[in-house]
Order: C-alpha cells, then sequence, then structure tokens
C-alpha cells in the first residue's frame, strides 16, 4: 500500500544548509524543537518536554516538506513523510489500523520525525461523519503528550488550509506551535537559487537579478526554472556538439515562460 511505500522510504538526509533562506523560520525551530531534542536533561529541568507536535502552514510549493526533512536531518531523527490520503481507506477501521502502525513503526524506529501532509483532509466532514472523528481521534490519541513514550517522536503537520485543519488539533500538547512558511522573499529567492543552481555546470549568474525578476515565485518554482534553464542547456550542447555550460539568458528566458503559483494563494 501506499502506507507501507512511505514507511519503506529511504529519504536522502539534508539538513538546514540545504535550504535556501527561511532564516527566521530555521531560528524558530532551533528553539523550539531541535534544541530541547539534542537537550532533554536540560529542557526537562525546566519542566519542558521534547516531542509533540507542530503545524507549518502556508503556499505550496515554498518548503513545508523540505523544512521538515531537515529538521529531521538536524535532529538526527528518522523521517516519515505520509499524506492523509496515505492513510484513509473507505474500510471501516482500517484508516485507524494504518494510524497505529504508522506509530508503532515510529517508535521502533525513534527518534522519528513523522511528516503528515494535508492534515487539513482528516477534518473534511464526509458522509460517514462518524468515522472522520473516530480518525482524528485515533492520532489525537497517538499524539497524546502525556504518552510517556513520545518523548522522541515529533509530529508536524502541514497544510495549504489551515482553516480547514480540525481544531482539535489545535490544543496545547498537539500541534502546540503554528509556523507560517511564506513565500520566499528576495533575498530567500537569492539563497534558493543559490542552492538549487550548486552544482550545475555554470557560467557567471546575477543571482541578484534572478531574485528580483521572480517576485512571488515559490521555491518549486524557482525550481521548475531552473530544470527548465538546464534542458534548454542540453538540447543546445546535443545540437551544436559544444560543451557549453547554463547561462543568465537560460535562466531569464525560463522565467519569461514561467508564472508564480503563490499568487493564487
Ligand atoms: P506542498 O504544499 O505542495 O506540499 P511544500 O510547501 O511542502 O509544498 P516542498 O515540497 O518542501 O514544498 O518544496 C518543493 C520543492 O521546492 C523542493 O523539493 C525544493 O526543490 C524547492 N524548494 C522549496 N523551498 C526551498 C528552499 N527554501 N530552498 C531550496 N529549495 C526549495
Amino acid at each position: 500500500t501506499a502506507l507501507d511505500e512511505a514507511l519503506n522510504a529511504v529519504a536522502q538526509v539534508i539538513d538546514f544548509s540545504d535550504i535556501g533562506g527561511m532564516e527566521a523560520l530555521k531560528e524558530r525551530i532551533r528553539m523550539s524543537i531541535i534544541y530541547p531534542f539534542k537537550n532533554k536533561d536540560l529542557f526537562a529541568k525546566f519542566k519542558k518536554r521534547s516531542g509533540g507536535g507542530l503545524l507549518f502552514y502556508g503556499p505550496p510549493g515554498c518548503g513545508k516538506t523540505l523544512i521538515s526533512r531537515a529538521t529531521a536531518g538536524e535532529c538526527g531523527a528518522h523521517f516519515i513523510n505520509i499524506s492523509v490520503h496515505d492513510v484513509l481507506s473507505k474500510w471501516i477501521g482500517e484508516s485507524e489500523q494504518r494510524i497505529h502502525a504508522l506509530f508503532s513503526e515510529a517508535r521502533r524506529k525513534s527518534p522519528t520525525i513523522i511528516f503528515i501532509d494535508e492534515v487539513d483532509a482528516l477534518g473534511v466532514k464526509r458522509s460517514d461523519a462518524g468515522h472522520t472523528a473516530s480518525l482524528v481521534n485515533t492520532l489525537l490519541t497517538e499524539m497524546d503528550g502525556s504518552q510517556s513514550n513520545n518523548d522522541d517522536i515529533l509530529v508536524i503537520g502541514a497544510t495549504n488550509t489551515p482553516w480547514r485543519v480540525d481544531s482539535a488539533f489545535r490544543r496545547p500538547g498537539r500541534f502546540d506551535h503554528v509556523l507560517f512558511v511564506p513565500p520566499p522573499d528576495i533575498e530567500a529567492r537569492h539563497a534558493i537559487l543559490e542552492v538549487i543552481l550548486k552544482e550545475i555546470p555554470q557560467e557567471k549568474i546575477d543571482l541578484k537579478k534572478l531574485a528580483k525578476l521572480t517576485d512571488k515565485f515559490s521555491g518549486a518554482d524557482l525550481k521548475a526554472v531552473v530544470d527548465r534553464a538546464t534542458e534548454t542547456t542540453i538540447q543546445e550542447i546535443m545540437k551544436t556538439g559544444k560543451e557549453i555550460k547554463l547561462q543568465q539568458k537560460h535562466l531569464t528566458n525560463s522565467i519569461k515562460q514561467s508564472r508564480p503559483t503563490t499568487l493564487e494563494w
């Protein structure tokens, strides 16, 4: 099933250095997640727990998944990436069973960060409303901070539509921190482009100019811009037989053909 696949996926380990910009967000995550995770005894002395939950919201493609994966890398934790849709089943009891399986696997591998994309889908009323409520309750029970074996498990929920997330998740001990992952500003776009272009053979590129030209572009949009530009470069090499590198004009042409996606959000 999709859940088995997600549980067995081996993701490449990344850390904060793989993420362009987002400095304010990184600092908040350091304070609320990484330091408590790494200094349990010190935080326990002041009656602060590690573990618990975190909710990221913001427009699509702006790095919610990426920063969660990097947080796992920074903590030295396993990372499990699932979508609510991997868990949902039309069979009564099956979705609940999948959530139990997910958490027992997470405990077995702990420390673990469980990333649940599209958590808003859990709050959507379906024809069988009781079904949804029991699913939300199962997840809440598993997340519940009073479970002593949860210290090494952090749940990160992500959503593009925070207003649709079931309010039961917003109480203390559940998604304790609700953090906005914004569209990248000009400095962040500069930093993201730097990260994405890092290993690509290139001539002198004016990142500042590119960052200026890409107002409202998400990180994913920027990745698409670079992908298209490198494709053009490869096509040119194959056509002319000349070993050229990626050039500024490939990137600016690619930007001209693109539309930012955070506008609609
Ligand atoms: P969705 O809401 O659609 O799930 P998301 O917010 O989880 O989106 P990601 O999947 O984290 O977005 O980002 C999509 C891609 O955009 C990443 O795989 C990466 O290539 C690129 N990207 C986004 N933000 C950054 C960043 N800050 N630095 C480097 N690359 C980024």
